[in-house]
């Protein structure tokens, strides 16, 4: 059973997906922190994340893992590491690579093959699990997810540097090349900004517990 929760930068995705796998005793995957500890990594070795085949060597020898709920590479928690500004930054121009992506894409097949799963990105239901059972797309108004995302990052950053940040990576995430974010047709739109946390998770249930009204 594959659920897959796509949408932009804090609009809920993450800790609502998180919440669903509980409730349905399913595994949680945060496909963004992959991509986030490939830049993490791509950092550390001083490569330029703008540089498509350094970048792409470098991933390719990279070992990038979950143990629980927190992220590994090369056997390290970087949990804290990846929502960082630097990530934040590094993590568009490394998920934007093709090579990248591919590889990551890889993982998450793999992952869904052995466990019923809740996985949430930017491209799950539109490439990586075009057949997902069903397809969830989050957003919410930008100053509300930035007020969100200011809750959430382990450095003091102002409001407008926040909302700056997101609105980048929206724009970028959207207008590229390979698997840009973007609702797939058959999945379900939900706007958080009006809803609470419960009633995310809430809605999300009912539509799953209820085949006729949901999925394929
Ligand atoms: O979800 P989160 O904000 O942690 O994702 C960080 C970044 O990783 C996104 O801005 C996007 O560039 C990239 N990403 C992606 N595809 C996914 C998940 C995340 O390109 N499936």
């Amino acid at each position: 059973m594959i659920i897959a929760i796509d949408g932009p930068s804090g609009s809920g995705k993450s800790s609502t997906a998180k919440q669903v796998a509980i409730a349905l005793g399913y595994v949680y995957l945060d496909t963004g922190a992959m991509y986030r500890a490939a830049a993490v990594g791509v950092l550390r070795s001083g490569i330029d994340p703008e540089d498509e085949i350094a970048v792409a060597n470098a991933v390719r020898s990279m070992d990038i893992g979950f143990c629980g709920d927190k992220i590994l590479l090369n056997g390290e928690d970087v949990s804290v590491e990846i929502r960082r500004d630097a990530a934040n930054k590094a993590v568009t121009p490394v998920s934007a690579n093709p090579a990248v992506r591919d590889l990551m894409v890889e993982k998450q097949r793999a992952f869904a093959r052995n466990h019923n799963v809740v996985m949430e990105g930017r491209d799950i239901g539109t490439v990586v699990f075009p057949d997902a059972d069903f397809k969830f797309f989050l957003t919410a108004d930008l100053d509300v997810r930035a007020r969100r995302r200011m809750r959430e990052a382990p450095e003091k950053l102002g409001f407008e540097a926040v909302r700056a940040d997101l609105q980048r990576r929206d724009e970028r995430d959207s207008t590229r090349a390979h698997s840009p974010l973007r609702k797939a047709e058959d999945a379900r739109e939900i706007d958080t900004g009006h809803l609470t946390f419960d009633e995310q998770v809430d809605k999300i249930l009912s539509i799953i517990e209820e085949p006729k009204h949901g999925g394929k």
